[in-house]
């Protein structure tokens, strides 16, 4: 590739505090001059809010987040914060929690800072999520990316193995998705790579010993790193596929990333040279899909889109609807066909060896 790009980078504070998030988050709020905190977590992120605002001015606590940040919830959690006049975003957890953050952010332009307790990574892009009927919506909003993150892997400690595995492997599928994304730039690569790297360490030590803090911190590292590369690059075919699983038919994000990763990669990969090489090095692995099928056997990954709720039946109409949403310079052409292959597959949990 010659080198001949453009890149912004987005500007925003990152902490990184293992045991620390009550007085980092404290600091921040003092930083951004907040008086009347809104904190956003779900009913069981309720005990990490706790943990994290004793020290700000709580103004009100809100727990009303639902997956992929359905507008009605987003409408009354924007008029809860305008009854309560707050002047800053708190939001501590996954990644919903993050979106009804970002869904309140959008439309009144209130700072947010972000906690995050899973490996999810929006707290790290200007992307937005909004879910009407069974259509998704992603938008690009300066507004809505988080002030400041404040990282504090002794938050995730309590998120269950599987769902920490299935997080981590939605990190790992920024990566690689953002090597060949639209925007894609050296730059991108060089962060996907170096998140590649802290995952393929970070997730094992995890799934090895999940109350131990390295692993966690790793993961976390890799997980912002993933999102930084991802907001800059933009959806490539991995994430086109998954913003229409997830709308469609309601899956649970980070599995559905998880399933559908290798598939892409496969289907990609052999186009995409420059990738192909640069993704091997990152699993230190001769080919870049042994390296992603050998961290899901030792991770024990999710395998079929059918033990997560999708149905044979589902696979044409979700090809349909991919279609017109494929890159046009994605690596690999990809027809109607190829489409339904890739699903039959990953509904199948088909084996790529
Ligand atoms: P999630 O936020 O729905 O969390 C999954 C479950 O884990 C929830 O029940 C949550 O309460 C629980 N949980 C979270 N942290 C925990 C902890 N530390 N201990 C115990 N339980 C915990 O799932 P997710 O995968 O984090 O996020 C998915 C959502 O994020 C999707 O809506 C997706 O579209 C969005 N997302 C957006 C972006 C973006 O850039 N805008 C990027 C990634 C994901």
């Amino acid at each position: 590739m010659s080198l001949r790009f453009e890149h912004e980078s987005f500007a925003q504070r990152v902490v990184f505090a293992a045991g620390e998030a009550a007085s980092k988050v404290a600091q921040e709020v003092l930083r951004l001059g907040a008086t009347r905190v809104m904190v956003i977590a779900s009913k069981t992120e309720q005990d990490l809010a706790h943990r994290v605002s004793s020290g700000i001015p709580v103004s009100l606590l809100y727990h009303d987040v639902a997956m992929h940040v359905p507008v009605e919830v987003a409408e009354r959690a924007r008029a809860a914060a305008a009854e309560h006049n707050v002047d800053l975003l708190l939001c501590a957890g996954g990644g919903s929690t993050t979106g009804l953050a970002k869904a309140i952010a959008l439309t009144t332009g209130l700072p947010i800072i972000a906690v995050p307790t899973t490996y999810a990574g929006s707290e790290a892009t200007n992307v937005w999520g909004l879910t009407e009927g069974a259509q998704k919506t992603t938008g690009v909003d300066p507004r809505v990316l988080p002030r400041a993150i404040v990282y504090d892997a002794a938050l995730t400690v309590s998120l269950p193995v599987p769902m920490s595995v299935a997080s981590g492997l939605n990190a790992v599928a920024h990566c690689v998705d953002s090597m060949w994304a639209p925007r894609t730039d050296p730059i991108d690569q060089a962060i996907a790579a170096e998140g590649i790297r802290a995952l393929r360490l970070g997730l094992p030590a995890l799934v090895d010993d999940p109350a131990a803090l390295p692993g966690r911190e790793q993961t976390l590292y890799g997980a912002y790193l993933s999102a930084v590369a991802f907001a800059s690059a933009g959806s490539g075919l991995h994430h086109k596929i998954c913003h229409v699983l997830g709308g469609m038919f309601n899956l649970p994000h980070a599995q559905t990333h998880a399933i559908i990763l290798p598939y892409v990669l496969a289907l990609n990969g052999p186009s995409a040279p420059d990738a192909e090489r640069r993704l091997a090095a990152a699993f230190d692995s001769d080919r870049a899909i042994d390296g992603l099928l050998g961290l899901r056997i030792r991770l024990d990954a999710p395998r079929a889109l059918r033990d997560i709720g999708f149905t044979e039946a589902d696979i044409p109409g979700a090809a349909a609807a991919i279609l017109p949403a494929v890159p046009a310079d994605n690596p690999t052409a990809v027809t109607t066909d190829d489409l339904e292959r890739l699903l039959r597959a990953a509904w199948d949990g088909a084996d790529l060896r």
